[in-house]
C-alpha cells in the first residue's frame, strides 16, 4: 500500500465516467491576466508591497499576507529564468508519447514567482534565459495556450 509506484499501469483502476458539466472562471485578476495576453501580448502581473512580491499571473489577493485587493497593473516578461524544468516521455495513462515534452518553471523578469509552460529547447540548463513565444495577434483565445511556450531568449 505505502510502496511506491513508479509505473502508473501498476494501479488499480477502472474506467467509468462521471456526467459533470462545469464553467470555471479565472476570476478578476485571471480575467486581467487573460485579457492582457490575449490584447496586447503581455503577462501581467500583481504586486503586493507589504511582501516586496510580484506574482505572475496577476492575483487578486497576496499568498503570503493575504493583502487585498491587489491590482493587475505590473507587466514582466517577456524574457525570463528557466527555473527548474522536466521531461516527460509517457502521457497520464502511462502510454509513450510520440515525442517527449518538456514543461518548466519559468521566472517572468520583474516577477518572483513562476509559471509553468511548455519549453522548447535543444539543451535546457536551470537558470538559462528564455523567452515567450506567443501565438500571433488576432488568434489569441484568451487562454494559457496563447503562450505557445519558451525558448532560448534570442
Ligand atoms: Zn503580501
Amino acid at each position: 500500500m505505502f510502496e511506491k509506484i513508479a509505473d502508473p499501469k501498476d494501479v488499480i483502476l477502472w474506467q467509468d465516467r462521471i456526467p459533470i458539466r462545469h464553467r470555471y472562471t479565472p476570476g478578476v485578476a485571471g480575467e486581467a491576466f487573460f485579457t492582457a495576453l490575449r490584447d496586447r501580448g503581455e503577462l501581467l502581473a500583481s504586486r503586493c508591497e507589504s511582501c516586496q512580491i510580484t506574482y505572475c499571473p496577476a492575483r487578486l489577493f497576496c499568498e503570503r499576507c493575504f493583502a487585498g485587493p491587489l491590482e493587475a497593473n505590473v507587466t514582466v516578461g517577456p524574457q525570463g529564468t528557466l527555473v527548474s524544468f522536466s521531461v516527460g516521455t509517457v502521457g497520464v495513462e502511462g502510454e509513450p508519447l510520440e515525442e517527449p515534452v518538456t514543461v518548466g518553471l519559468i521566472r517572468p523578469d520583474g516577477a518572483d514567482t513562476v509559471l509553468m509552460h511548455f519549453v522548447v529547447a535543444d539543451e535546457l540548463e536551470v537558470g538559462m534565459r528564455v523567452e515567450a513565444v506567443l501565438r500571433p495577434e488576432g488568434q489569441r483565445t484568451g487562454s494559457i495556450l496563447d503562450i505557445r511556450g519558451f525558448r532560448p531568449a534570442s
